[in-house]
């Protein structure tokens, strides 16, 4: 269990620990010593109740200094009064000047101060620490109650597989078949994103075919498909990229509608393709499974209708809705830029209505919209929830994946674009920023179980088998930290491995595979970590170093020194200082002192001030005399003993069992 002591918290609150231990008796939790340890729930409603104490007793110090405005003003029209003039207001009875308001509204404002420091300092961890998953809760369909105004929308599907399998051909016909059906004539200009009718329902297909599209959006945080579409030809049968497909679709989570396309082929193998289907658990419905499976052709345009019905099917499940009214958002499909128009940005609006005139916030751009299309180029003055819309009057080029919300004001907008380009700029100190964010939260004791994601890539399947087999037991090993192995693939390391590794936040792990320079670039883009072995063993090693080095430190209390209080000072401003005799060991400032009268603990603290003949110090070796001072006590007494304490890391290790380390086909 994650803790955090009472005098470490007073420290980062900057206030005294006796101030908690109060409040925390107030909580109920008694007999506890600045040196006692609180639990994280205890903690965080500390932080609260602190936060509601100084809220109130700022509103009551507010009062006192009005009640003595009020005071100073009445003296002043007695003395008017004592002059012959007449009083016009009656003294009340209970009212006195109250004393030390002045003082009481200081250390409030530093408390306030210090709180606000915290929860600000909170916020920013949080938000660089989630920004990907604050982008993929917006970029998200709504969720919660159904609002009365909420509306169906379509679902958004996504068409996945091997190369020449007939992904664009199938988006074409069916896109053709829609324009022909709905007769609006002539073939649109591709805007990332068209729908598709079937019997009075609609379908978003998101344009650009391939796994690789899909993982990138996911990567950004924006998961905006509800069913994909495994295209894979009859004649071929499954291959690596269905494969790849199949893994990123099952990491996205996504329900899936497997097209066997090509049945016009007369080498068209459908049963044979099932089968192989079955290799990766998709088990066909008339097998006993719930893999929904449609035989057809692009070409000859064969139960291409069966296809969406399909799709909706799956999809109506999911019971896809939208509120008009309520904030737009919307996610950006694919972006140009027009000679005349400018910079363009079709936008999927997830949540909410877009309208002309509305000013946008895209990523690092914003804008007045100026115009909307459809897609199929017809203008609209307003779109409603659920649909793609290309966008005119943006300022800038934007990305794939960014989100789109309307703002009040142009000028809010240009404030918040550069706010976003500002954060952009900052996640290339992403890694940083988590980095503290642990130790923070750490400190608050806040942080949840960590998760340890991984790609994995072998030259062969039994390496990657004996990996994964080793990596499940590893897991095992340690509560502390979820090993998931996202996807486990043969071959080399490549692009879309990356992209699944940006997407899941993982590591990629290479097992005897090459990695080109330009995925070890994009792996440097996308703050992807690659690493690659020949040896199973060292793989593992590392993973287990890894691994603990993602765990909570375990720090112990070592003791360093101690002395001897032979005099006491009272100096102004700093209290009472201990003048002592070092005994042993050095003294050092900061560290955490406990003070031992007759063999009692009578207070435990912070060393705050150390000083030698004089002069502040940083340490002080024994034997030698010393002045020891903290705000925290001033009920010293001769012959007190001080004894000082670090904290130290202790190593933590969790060594993997040796039969794990044995390679099954290496
Ligand atoms: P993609 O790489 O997956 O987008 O595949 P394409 O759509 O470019 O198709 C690759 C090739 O397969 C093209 O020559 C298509 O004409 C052909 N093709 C696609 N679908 C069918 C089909 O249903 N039947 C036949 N016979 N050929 C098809």
């Amino acid at each position: 269990m994650v803790t955090i002591r009472i005098f470490s918290l007073a420290r980062q609150l900057g206030l005294q620990s006796k101030a908690l231990i109060a409040a925390l008796a107030e909580l109920g939790v008694e007999d506890v010593t600045p040196a006692s340890s609180l639990d994280e729930d205890t903690a965080k409603a500390l932080v609260e109740l602190l936060v509601e104490q100084a809220k109130a007793a700022r509103q009551s110090a507010q009062a006192a200094a009005e009640a003595q405005a009020a005071a100073q003003a009445r003296a002043g029209s007695a003395q008017k009064e004592a002059a012959g003039e007449v009083a016009e207001e009656e003294w009340g009875e209970d009212e006195q000047p109250p004393p030390e308001a002045a003082e009481v509204e200081r250390e409030l404002g530093e408390l306030e101060r210090y709180l606000a420091e915290l929860q600000t300092e909170a916020d920013a961890a949080t938000e660089s620490h989630q920004v990907v998953k604050l982008l993929s809760e917006l970029a998200a369909r709504p969720s919660g109650p159904r609002p009365e105004t909420a509306i169906e929308v379509p679902p958004v599907a996504t068409v996945l597989g091997h190369v020449d399998h007939g992904k664009t051909t199938l988006l074409d016909a069916l896109r053709e078949t829609d324009v022909i059906a709905t007769e609006s004539g002539g073939i649109t200009q591709h805007i990332g994103a068209s729908e598709v009718s079937v019997n009075d329902k609609q379908i978003v297909f998101i344009d650009t075919p391939g796994h690789k599209a899909f993982t990138a959006m996911r990567a950004r945080g924006a998961q905006v498909t509800d069913v994909a579409v495994l295209v894979v030809a009859a004649d071929d049968g499954i291959m690596p990229q269905t494969v790849e497909a199949i893994n990123h679709v099952k990491a996205a989570q996504v329900p899936l509608v497997v097209a066997i396309n090509k049945i016009d082929l007369p080498e068209a193998d459908v049963e044979r393709t099932k089968q192989q289907l079955l290799e990766y658990e998709l088990v066909p419905e008339e097998w006993g499974g719930d893999t929904i499976i449609v035989p057809l052709s692009a070409v000859t345009r064969q139960r291409l209708d069966e296809l969406l019905e399909m799709v909706l099917l799956v999809a109506e499940v999911q019971e896809l809705w939208a509120d008009p009214e309520a904030d737009m958002v919307g996610v950006v499909i694919e972006s140009s830029v027009d000679v005349s128009e400018g910079p363009l940005a079709t936008v999927l609006i997830r949540n909410g209505t877009l309208s002309v005139g509305d000013v946008v916030i895209c990523g690092t751009a914003c804008g007045r919209v100026r115009r909307l299309r459809d897609w199929r180029g017809k203008s609209l003055p307003t779109m409603p929830p659920g649909h793609p819309v290309v966008v005119v009057g943006l300022s800038d080029v934007v990305e794939a994946g960014d989100i789109t919300q309307t703002c009040a004001t142009l000028k809010e907008a240009r404030q918040i674009a550069e706010e976003h380009k500002e954060q952009q700029h900052q996640q290339q100190f992403a890694g940083d920023a988590q980095r503290r964010l642990r130790d923070f939260y750490r400190d608050l004791g806040t942080e949840e179980v960590k998760e340890l994601n991984m790609v994995l890539k072998a030259d062969v399947w039994g390496s990657a088998e004996a990996v994964k087999a080793s990596l499940a037991q590893l897991d095992s090993q340690l509560e502390e930290v979820d090993i998931n192995v996202v996807y486990a693939g043969v071959g080399e390391i490549t692009e879309s491995d990356v992209m699944l590794a940006v997407a899941s936040q993982a590591l990629v792990l290479g097992f005897r595979v090459a990695v080109s320079n330009q995925v070890r670039q994009a792996a440097a883009d996308g703050h992807v970590e690659i690493r690659t072995y020949d040896v199973i063993y060292e793989a593992l090693d590392d993973i287990n170093k890894a691994m603990l080095g993602m765990l909570e430190p375990v720090y112990e209390e070592r003791f360093i020194g101690q002395a001897e209080v032979l005099e006491l000072f009272k100096v102004s401003r700093i209290g009472v200082i201990a003048g002592c005799r070092a005994t042993e060991g050095p003294l050092q400032h900061g560290v955490r002192i406990v003070v031992l009268r007759d063999g009692e603990q009578v207070f435990a603290g912070t060393l705050e001030s150390l000083r030698h003949f004089a002069q502040d110090v940083s340490t002080v070796e024994a034997p030698q005399e010393c002045g020891v001072a903290t705000a925290e006590f001033q009920d010293w007494q001769v012959g007190d003993i001080i004894q000082a304490y670090i904290q130290v890391e202790v190593e933590r290790t969790a060594k993997p069992a040796e039969d794990s380390l044995a390679p099954s086909n290496s």
